[in-house]
């Protein structure tokens, strides 16, 4: 069982931050960095998607940066061909609380690109919320897989899927 529960969005955002304090120098002296908080969050329950939007978000989030969709948060799912190690292709399936985190470290390392003036790199995102992952529960490593394990899957599911739906019954 995962849990699904969220009891303190709170502690996650602050937790983040200061894992992310402790990899790049310079970021408690920033300003914007230090007023980020929950409020610039919109969390979405029955989301799938999350974001960072440094040029003006949609209108429905008010105005916030970072979007959080919380069914996003269940598993692990990365595609990031430059690193060593990917997730399989149904992703692993993670605590919720943890995925949470998860997203967060890859939208607020958005945040610290564009703070630090850089440019977006879904190579260092997805490094950094992959390392974070490791580092709370390095129970996940061995569910990793290369990227070349990884393309023999998707080429397997794309046979499978002439003959099957999505739920494994036949066409
Ligand atoms: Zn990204």
């Amino acid at each position: 069982m995962y849990r699904k529960k969220i009891e303190d969005f709170t502690s996650g955002v602050l937790e983040c931050k200061s894992w992310l304090e402790n990899k790049y120098d310079g970021l408690t002296e920033n300003e914007e960095w230090n007023e980020f908080g929950l409020k610039d969050i919109h969390i979405i329950c029955n989301g799938k998607r999350c974001g960072h939007y440094p040029k003006g978000s949609p209108r429905y989030m008010n105005g916030k940066r970072i979007k959080i969709g919380l069914r996003r948060c269940d598993f692990y799912l990365s595609y990031c061909k430059k690193l060593e190690y990917l997730s399989p292709i149904g992703g692993i399936p993670i605590d919720r609380y943890d995925g949470y985190k998860v997203c967060l470290i890859h939208e607020l390392t958005h945040f610290v690109q564009q703070l630090q003036n850089r440019n977006n790199s879904e190579k260092e995102t997805t490094k950094n919320e992959l390392e974070y992952l490791i580092e709370i529960k390095p129970f996940y490593e061995h569910q990793l897989i290369s990227y070349e394990e990884r393309k023999q899957q998707e080429l397997k599911y794309k046979e499978y899927r002439k003959l099957y739906d999505r739920y494994g019954n036949r066409k």
